[in-house]
């Protein structure tokens, strides 16, 4: 039987452009390629999780607008079973992403502030049936629900500990069973400029399991107070958007099936890796089988 993820939190949509520089003054550029297709940690996250063999819902909340439809839609075509609600009167996350041959992004993107935050709606209930749950920092509210109700129930739970501009980690990270965050947002969390002073800081916050990844160089965590580490895999990367969202979806379906840390990272690992040299975004999410041949070679970045 195929593992349960219920991940929680955004999703939007993202229009990304191929250009080959980033300006440095108001112009007009011409791209080369043009993807429209969904983002938002959670929601590639869940697309991942369902693309790698989970059996995954997302929970979440978009605009009652054309794109939430969209949005919607796409998510199923990944095979992801959406609990989203249609905000009456809200308007969806959309962003626009210009990705340079040099991998330098410029990136505008909308979020409606006044898109309902309640969760009165969310089905509970059917936490129960989940393996892990994946949580993002994206809808607060819903992430402090879930992350509780998991722990109560004894449900593994991983928090994709990204970078905001708000403190919202402060009271998720120490919910969390799992929390990955990336070096940005620990070094942002801790003060500490160093990975590994970093995660000994951020341990003392979260009673769970801490790491980071590292983006080529992988992923780093800590065991019983010690530093671990699995190396990236070497690939020729032309896109990272979304590596991250990727990371964190393979790792949570990984949790769910019954793997350890380190087995959960290079799966994840590989699977990220894999989203990296494919252009636009979550449309390079993996196979299970591209997933699993990656992890029979030693090609990695140590
Ligand atoms: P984010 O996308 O959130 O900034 P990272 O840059 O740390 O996060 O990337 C997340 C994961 O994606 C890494 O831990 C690694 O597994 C994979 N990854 C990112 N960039 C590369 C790369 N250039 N080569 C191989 N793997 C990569």
């Amino acid at each position: 039987m195929a593992a349960r993820v219920i991940s929680v939190g955004i999703a939007v949509m993202d229009r990304i452009f191929a250009i080959d520089a980033i300006p440095t003054e108001p112009t007009k550029v011409f791209a080369r390629s043009c993807t429209e297709i969904g983002g938002g940690p959670a929601a590639t996250g869940a697309a991942t999780a369902s693309h790698l063999g989970g059996e995954v819902e997302l929970w979440a909340r978009v605009g009652d607008d054309p794109i939430g439809r969209r949005i919607v839609e796409e998510l199923k075509e990944w095979g992801v079973v959406p609990q989203v609600r249609h905000v009456p009167g809200g308007r969806s996350g959309v962003s626009s992403i210009a990705v340079a041959n040099d991998g330098e992004r410029l990136i505008f993107a909308f979020a409606d502030p006044a898109l309902d935050t309640d969760t009165a709606w969310l089905p509970m209930e059917r936490l129960a049936s989940a393996d892990c749950v994946l949580v993002d920092l994206r809808w607060p509210k819903a992430s402090e629900r879930v992350l509780h109700e998991a722990q109560r129930k004894g449900i593994p739970s991983v928090l994709d500990a990204d970078l905001t501009t708000d403190d919202i980690a402060r009271t998720l990270v120490p919910l969390a069973g799992y929390a990955i965050f990336s070096l940005p947002a620990l070094r942002r969390f801790t003060g500490q400029t160093s990975p590994g002073d970093g995660l000994t800081a951020a341990q003392r916050a979260c009673k769970g399991r801490v790491g980071v990844t590292l983006g080529a160089e992988g992923f780093l965590w800590l065991d019983a107070g010690r530093l671990e580490h699995e190396p990236g895999f070497a690939v020729s990367a032309i896109d990272t958007l979304g590596a991250g969202d990727v990371f964190h979806g393979a790792f949570a379906l990984a949790i769910a099936e019954g793997r350890d840390m380190r087995q959960a990272g290079r799966f994840a690992n590989a699977a990220a890796a894999l989203k990296c040299t494919r252009f636009g975004g979550r449309a390079g999410i993996p196979t299970r089988e591209e997933t699993e041949a990656l992890l029979q070679t030693s090609r990695t970045t140590a």
